[in-house]
Formats: structure tokens, sequence, C-alpha cells
């Protein structure tokens, strides 16, 4: 039915009203019913379209990208639901704010209570004299805004994973392109941490040491035989995982060291990771033996 030929400029594709009417209606479609298809005349109705002719250009420019034709009509494509889902869940609404949901945990510079707050609709976990222990990563505003401390906390915990587990394994946890990561001495954090900066999409992901190792099979073993799913844990609550908490073990070739479960356990997971922040030994000290028993 269409005519134009599809954009494939999301700029352009949004940035016009005509169009963005047509993907709110079928936004609504997706959210309000089992069926996410409009016929032609449908989705021009639920638009408010008057103009067939009009109608009909601004519908072609988005078929073949953000809107899918099928046999059973016009949809949101997964492309188009992947990037346009978030706008109408009300994520990114700026006047969203998060204000004083009290968190588990202590500051890692004060010893001060923690809470999360909002700040341009990006979350930032502070302690009351104001320091800042986790930025950047948890996104948006409206994750937390209605949720008891302890389902923000758990949120927080799983969010965070979501977006550290990719990160330090060569994926970018936002745009899931390959890139290459590695840990590095950090003047301003006075500790090493892991980069890996993405061309594809400009993110910056940084992690603590402690977060390269935080979910390797035996790591997260260990802490589950112990009371601790590391996936849901915050990571600031942690202690292998706060910056800083690794030793040196050896600068040529670069390997560190962290200590994880000192808080559950007697006898800590010694973990060894290489420059690439990939685990390359795993050792705990057996009961009533001498030495390191390797595992
Ligand atoms: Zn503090
Ligand atoms: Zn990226």
């Amino acid at each position: 039915m269409s005519d134009a030929s599809p954009s494939t400029d999301l700029f352009e594709l949004v940035g016009q009203e005509a169009r963005m009417a047509i993907l709110r209606a079928l936004l609504s479609a997706r959210r309000e019913s089992d069926d996410p298809h409009h016929s032609f005349t449908e989705l021009k109705e639920a638009a408010g379209i008057e103009d067939t002719g009009r109608f009909n250009y601004h519908l072609g420019r988005l078929v073949g990208t953000v809107v899918a034709k099928t046999d059973d009509g016009y949809r949101l494509s997964r492309y188009g639901f992947r990037v346009l889902a978030p706008m109408t869940a009300g994520l990114y609404d700026p006047d969203t704010t998060v204000d004083g949901i009290e968190l588990p945990g202590t500051c890692h510079e004060c010893g001060g209570s923690l809470r999360v707050e909002s700040e341009e609709n990006s979350l930032r976990v502070v302690c009351r004299a104001g320091h800042t222990v986790n930025e950047g990563i948890f996104g948006h505003a409206d994750v937390v805004a209605d949720q008891s401390p302890e389902e923000a906390a758990a949120t927080l915990g799983l969010v965070n994973t979501q977006a550290t587990e990719p990160g330090v394994s060569g994926v970018c946890p936002k745009c899931h392109r390959r890139r290459e990561g590695e840990i590095e001495w950090l003047d301003r954090g006075d500790c090493y941490v892991y980069r890996a900066p993405c061309d594809g999409c400009g993110s910056r992901f940084m992690a603590t040491v402690g977060s390269c190792v935080a979910t390797h099979p035996t790591v997260a073993c260990f802490l589950a035989d112990r009371g601790v799913d590391v996936r849901r844990r915050v990571p600031w609550t942690l202690p292998f995982r706060q910056a800083g908490a690794e030793t040196v073990v050896s600068e040529d070739p670069l390997r560190l060291r962290v200590a994880v479960g000192t808080d559950v356990a007697d006898d800590p997971l010694q973990v060894t990771v290489d420059r690439e922040g990939s685990v390359v030994g795993v050792d705990q000290l057996a009961e009533g033996a001498d030495g390191p028993e390797r595992r």
C-alpha cells in the first residue's frame, strides 16, 4: 500500500509528528492486545491521520525498519519494539525522580548508610555524606521508583549483573558488539579497573577487578554454598567487588588476586585474573592443610 522509501535514520524516523503517531498506535496495539497488528485502515484511524496520502507516505518511511508489514497487517518490527519500548514504558520520563530509597550496605569511604537517588533520570547510589558509591550502570529512575528497599536492592543487583557479565566478557552491554577490554591502573581511583570502550556506540564500560570474577562458576558456587546469590546482590555489599579490593601478584605479566567471601567464610576463595580480566587461578586454603589447594 505504501510507496515511500523507508528511512534508516532513527532520528528522522521518530522526529516527525505523523510518524510518532503511527508508532504510538502500534506500541499501544502491542501493549493492549495479544494481536500487535493493525490493518491499514485501523492504523490510520488509531494514528488520527485523516489524509490518506499523508498517512501512506509516512507509513512508507517506517516500513522496513521500525515497522513490519505482514500478511496480518502492520506491526512494530522487532527492532522497532526494542528501540521504542522503553519510551512507552514511561522510562526516560524527565519528571520521574527517586529520592531516599534506603539500600543495604555501607559507604566504602565513610561507612555511612546508603540510598539511591536520581540525577538526569539516571540512578546513583550515595551515602549521607554525599560520597558516590555507584553510578551510571543502573539506568533510568523508573526502574525502582515504586519499589521497597528490598525490591530496589534486588532489582539493582540483577540489572548490574545483566550489564556487568557481558561487559567483562568482551561484549558491549549497550549495543552487544564484540570489543576488547583490559585491566589497567586508574590513577584517580588509586586502583586497577577493567575498561572496555566501545567504538560502536561510544559506551565507556568500566568495572572493578572483583566484578570480572563475580559470575565465574566457581565463585558463584562458593558464594551460593554460603548463602550469597551473587546475581541478586548489589555489588557494593560484596567486599571483593569494591574498588581496590585486589592485590598485585605480579606486574609482568599482570596478575591480580581478589579474596572472595571474606565476609561469609573463614577460608575465602583466592581468585587470580590476568590483564584481560580472565580468571586464571582459583585457590582455597583447605581446612587443616598447610598450603593452598588448587581447584
Ligand atoms: Zn560516605
Ligand atoms: Zn557498544
